[in-house]
């Protein structure tokens, strides 16, 4: 970045690899942080790190946790016999905000996209079919997103399921195609989840 010092350059570079953060947003970072007191510097970095480094993956479902299990997997009030098969763990904060599904979830870490090369071996579908396997299950309720990776996703997992005899489901579209499920509000989400269509 012309005119800039070399650390202000480096900030300026490692924030802008942050989702959002063009190159302006992040020379404004960068300049800003360079009047942060230095420890308070330390302290936003450190809380940064240890907390990274806390975050771990729920060995059932793929979700964020601390311990072995999440806490929607550690709750013996959650029926195992609905899963919600989701993107990643911000589709299961947007759904739990509505505090209507009492089922448990399945993190898929990603969506098929074959552009990008991310193939069924590449996101969690091989665990999913172990949990069916190994579960009773009656319903699983595919809520990745309405767009072209989301619908691919449902479709493919929806196949794979069919022949177990389980019911699978696909939310309604309530929710504008291309928009993620993280943003939809509580309402918009509650209708597409209840009027939920069999695949
Ligand atoms: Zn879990």
């Amino acid at each position: 970045m012309a005119g800039s010092i070399e650390p202000i350059a480096n900030m300026t570079a490692a924030l802008s690899h942050l989702p959002g953060i063009g190159p302006k947003s992040a020379q404004r970072l960068a300049y800003h942080i360079a009047t942060m007191p230095l420890e308070e510097v330390r302290n936003l970095a450190t809380t940064i790190w240890q907390s990274r480094k806390n975050i771990r993956f729920c060995q059932k479902c793929g979700n964020y946790t601390t311990g072995e299990l999440c806490e929607i997997c550690a709750d013996d009030r959650r029926s195992t016999e609905q899963i919600c098969v989701v993107r990643d763990p911000r589709d299961v904060s947007a759904i739990e905000r509505m505090h209507e599904f009492q089922g448990v979830y399945h993190v898929l870490q990603g969506t098929l996209s074959p552009m990008d090369g991310v193939g069924p071996e590449d996101i969690r579908i091989r665990e999913l079919m172990e949990r069916l396997r190994e579960n009773h299950v009656q319903e699983v309720i595919l809520a990745t997103n309405p767009d072209v990776e989301g619908e691919a996703t449902a479709t493919y997992i929806a196949r794979l399921i069919k022949p177990m005899g389980i019911r699978v489901t696909r939310i309604a579209h309530g929710i504008p195609v291309g928009a993620d499920l993280e943003y939809a509000d509580e309402v918009t989400l509650s209708r597409a989840m209840e009027g939920r269509r069999e695949m």
